[in-house]
């Protein structure tokens, strides 16, 4: 899933090639993605790009003076950038994984596609970004919030470190994957308790959170949406490395497997060289 980084690097590339130009059209393909009617999306039509933003995991694509094509690429979207479209004619209505297709006025434009069957891509084309829910109830952005707001966030809710990071009305732009790079290079267990984090372990969380995500922001940005996959994946130092050795240490990366998801970290970095307990076992166990 696109994260923080990866998004602030797709609006500095739509910044740089869409802006100034017109939009043709906005085609919806997948008439699910899109949960919004009024506006319709046939107002953007003529109508400028004046620029590209991010709210936490959200891309934001200005349109004209007060329209905004927001967009949340969920687990498997994407946005590829198109210098010329196969054809002038109209996005069929379908299954074909292309969501929404935005056409400028130069031939160029993108689509937002989602692989797999699951469809969780959503775009909303509204006069306000705040008008978004999921935009509405945003904590504070990760890479822009300073210490005393990050604490207060994270103390704001109890609960283990790995959720209470992901959780974007905590704090927004972090996801699975750069949670588990963080906890990492903040040596804090992923199930270490918010309300129990010393004031020291909490500045080093604040200053592994900035690292991370700035080295990750400064890495993705100038890569083409193309390339920006590969990208994160080169960066990474604990996260889908499962049985890899920790580059940090050396020792064996290991991993916690959830009902849809999992979290990877090292033990002797993070949690006293004990490995953690795979929750649903110990459930079981118990
Ligand atoms: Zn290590």
């Amino acid at each position: 899933m696109p994260e923080l980084p990866e998004v602030e690097a797709l609006a500095a590339f739509l910044r740089e090639r869409a802006i100034g130009h017109q939009i043709q059209r906005i085609e919806v393909s997948a008439i699910s993605a899109l949960k919004t009617y009024d506006p319709p999306v046939s107002a953007a039509a003529g109508q400028p790009v004046a620029g590209a933003s991010r709210h936490g995991k959200f891309l934001d694509l200005h349109v004209g003076t007060d329209l905004h094509l927001v967009v949340h690429l969920a687990r498997a979207g994407w946005l590829h950038y198109r210098d010329a479209f196969p054809s002038a004619g109209l996005l069929k209505p379908g299954k074909g994984p292309i969501a929404v297709r935005v056409r400028l006025d130069d031939g160029s434009g993108f689509d937002l596609t989602e692989a797999g069957t699951q469809k969780k891509l959503a775009a909303y084309f509204v006069t306000d970004p705040r008008l978004v829910p999921g935009v509405a109830k945003l904590g504070p952005d990760a890479l822009s919030v300073d210490l005393a707001g990050f604490d207060r966030a994270i103390r704001s809710r109890r609960g283990q470190l790995k959720g209470i990071i992901t959780d974007q009305s905590t704090l927004s732009g972090v996801g699975n994957a750069y949670s588990d790079e963080i906890l990492h290079a903040a040596k804090l267990s992923p199930f270490a308790m918010s309300d129990r984090l010393s004031e020291e372990a909490m500045g080093r969380l604040y200053e592994a959170t900035q690292k991370v995500l700035t080295d990750a922001v400064s890495r993705s940005v100038g890569q083409k949406a193309a390339t920006l996959k590969s990208e994160k994946r080169s960066g990474l130092a604990v996260h889908a490395r499962t049985g890899l050795p920790c580059p940090v240490c050396g020792d064996t990366v290991r991993e916690v497997s959830f009902a849809d998801s999992s979290l990877q970290y090292c033990p002797t970095c993070q949690t006293g060289g004990k490995p953690l307990a795979d929750r649903r076992l110990s459930k079981l166990v118990r």
